[in-house]
C-alpha cells in the first residue's frame, strides 16, 4: 500500500500515471463510462448507497459508473481489509475495497471512486509545499512514504483544502496530539473532510476528462444559484445539485422568468427531491414568469434541472439546510417546535411551507406560544410569510389566530444559542377562498 490507501500493481507503475494512459475512455457522446461489479457480499442498503455515492459523481460531471455487462475493465469492489483503490484505468478487473465496518461512509466512497478515476491525494499535490507544512518528525515509522511529494497534473485547479482527497491533521501521526499535516496558507482551515466531493474536486474531474457539462455543487448550509441564458447563449442545459449538512433542503424561487412554451417543451426547470433523475419530483417542468412554490425535500440533496433550446430565461434561487419542518399539503394538521411542548433546543431552524389548492386560503391558529422574548424578536422568532406581508413573533402570547391571503404560507421557526422556552403548537386548515376574510395577525 503506497499513501496508506492506494494500492500499487508490481508489473505497472500506477504512481505516475502520465497522459491518458490510466484515464478510463470515453464513449462518442462524450460519456465516461465506468463498468463497476458489487460483490454480493454486500447488502441492498449497502449497495444502494455505494450507488448514490457515485450517482453523486455521475451529476456534477460526464463519469458514469455503470454495472458491468462483460466490458474486460472494470471496478470490482469487494469489502476486502481496509478502504484502498488503484490510481486511475489498470485494465482488466481491477480491485476496489470498501470494508463493511469503517468504508461504507458517503465521502470515503468517493475518495477510492476518485483514486480509481486518476487522482492522487491532494497533499501529494507537486505543488503543496505552499499549502501545507508536513512535520516529519511526528509521522510513525515507515509511514513517511505516504507525505512524498509527487508530480501529479493539477489541471490549472488550485489547492483544494476541502477535497475529499486531502489527508486529515493528524493522518499516520506517531503523537496523536501533534499534527503531522499543517495547513500553512490558512492555519485554520479544515482538512480531511469525508462528507463528499468538494466544489474543486468536481472541478478536477471535469477537467481530466475534459466533460462537457454545466453543473454546480452547493454544498453549503445555505446558499443561492441563478441562471441567465443570455450570459450562457451556448450552454442549452445545466444542472445544480444541492448538499446541505443537516436534514433537509428548503428552496425558493426568488425570481422566475423561464421562457413560456406548450409543455414548456421549449424551456423549462423540474426540482427533484434526491440526487438523480429517477428521484421523486418536487416541481414538475415549469415554465412561465410565476415563480414555483418553496419546497422541502425529504433528505440532504435536491437536484435542479434546467434546459432550454433558445435564449430568454431567467431564475434566481436561495437555499438553506433544515433539521425540521416540512411541506404540509393536507387540508387539515399540525406542527409544533421539536420536542413539543418541552423545550426546543438551541440552533434550530424549521420552515413548514402549507400549500393549499389555488383559490383556498389557510387558517392557521397557535397556541400556546411561548419562545424567548427579545426586542425587534431578533433572538429566538416565529415568523410567517404570506405573500408579501410578514409576521414576526416571540414571547409568551395566548394564543395567534392568521387567515391567508393567498393559498401557500411559509413559516419559520428560529432558535438561537441560548435561551429555550416550551415552543408552540399550530393547526391548520384548508377553506375555499370566502368573500370576508381576515388579513390580520391577531395576538
Ligand atoms: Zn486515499
Amino acid at each position: 500500500m503506497l499513501q496508506g490507501d492506494i494500492a500499487v500493481r508490481r508489473n505497472r507503475n500506477a504512481v505516475i500515471c502520465r497522459g491518458k494512459s490510466c484515464l478510463w475512455s470515453k464513449s462518442a457522446e462524450g460519456w465516461v463510462p465506468v463498468p463497476y461489479t458489487l460483490s454480493d457480499n454486500y447488502t441492498s442498503e449497502e449497495k444502494t448507497l455505494i450507488q448514490a455515492a457515485m450517482e453523486e459523481v455521475a451529476v456534477l460531471t460526464c463519469v458514469r459508473f455503470i454495472p458491468r455487462h462483460g466490458e474486460p475493465s472494470y471496478l470490482r469492489i469487494q469489502p476486502y481489509d481496509g478502504c484502498w483503490s488503484y490510481v486511475g484505468r489498470v485494465g482488466g478487473a481491477q480491485d476496489l475495497s470498501l470494508m463493511k465496518s469503517g468504508c461504507l461512509h458517503w465521502g470515503i466512497i468517493q475518495h477510492e471512486l476518485l483514486h480509481s478515476l486518476g487522482f492522487q491525494h491532494e497533499q501529494c499535490r507537486s505543488d503543496r509545499d505552499k499549502y501545507i507544512r508536513i512535520n516529519w518528525g511526528n509521522i510513525s515509522q515507515d509511514k513517511e512514504r505516504n507525505f512524498y511529494k509527487m508530480s501529479t497534473q493539477n489541471l490549472g485547479v488550485p489547492y483544494d483544502y476541502l477535497s475529499v482527497l486531502h489527508y486529515g491533521k493528524f493522518a499516520f501521526a506517531s503523537d496523536a496530539g501533534k499534527p503531522t499535516l499543517e495547513p500553512t496558507g490558512n492555519p485554520h482551515a479544515l482538512i480531511g473532510q469525508r462528507v463528499g466531493l468538494s466544489c474543486l474536486d468536481v472541478a478536477k474531474i471535469n477537467k481530466l476528462y475534459e466533460c462537457n457539462i454545466c453543473s454546480y455543487l452547493l454544498p453549503d448550509a445555505h446558499g443561492a444559484f441563478s441562471w441567465e441564458s443570455k450570459k450562457n447563449p451556448n450552454i442549452t442545459s445545466c444542472v445544480w445539485l444541492i448538499r446541505v449538512p443537516e436534514d433537509k433542503v428548503f428552496l425558493q424561487f426568488e425570481s422566475f422568468s423561464v421562457r413560456s412554451s406548450p409543455d414548456c417543451s421549449q424551456a423549462s426547470v423540474t426540482v427533484y427531491d434526491g440526487i438523480s433523475r429517477e428521484s421523486p419530483i418536487l416541481i414538475d417542468k415549469i415554465c412561465g414568469n410565476i415563480a414555483p412554490l418553496a419546497q422541502i425535500s425529504s433528505g440532504k440533496f435536491v437536484r435542479v434541472a434546467f434546459t432550454s433550446s433558445r435564449i430568454g430565461s431567467s431564475f434566481k434561487a436561495t437555499y438553506s439546510s433544515l433539521k425540521c419542518g416540512g411541506s404540509l399539503i393536507r387540508t387539515t394538521g399540525n406542527f409544533s417546535t421539536p420536542y413539543f411542548p418541552s423545550k426546543y433546543p438551541n440552533s434550530m431552524n424549521c420552515v413548514w411551507v402549507l400549500s393549499a389548492p389555488a383559490g383556498y386560503t389557510i387558517t392557521l391558529h397557535v397556541a400556546p406560544f411561548s419562545l424567548e422574548p427579545s426586542p425587534g424578536c431578533s433572538y429566538d422568532y416565529f415568523l410567517l410569510r404570506d405573500g408579501r406581508r410578514e409576521a414576526k413573533k416571540c414571547g409568551h402570547l395566548p394564543k395567534l389566530a392568521f387567515t391567508s391571503s393567498t393559498h401557500s404560507v411559509i413559516v419559520h421557526f428560529h432558535s438561537d444559542s441560548s435561551v429555550q422556552a416550551n415552543g408552540f403548537f399550530a393547526t391548520y386548515s384548508f377553506s375555499p377562498l370566502s368573500p370576508r376574510r381576515r388579513n390580520d395577525v391577531q395576538s
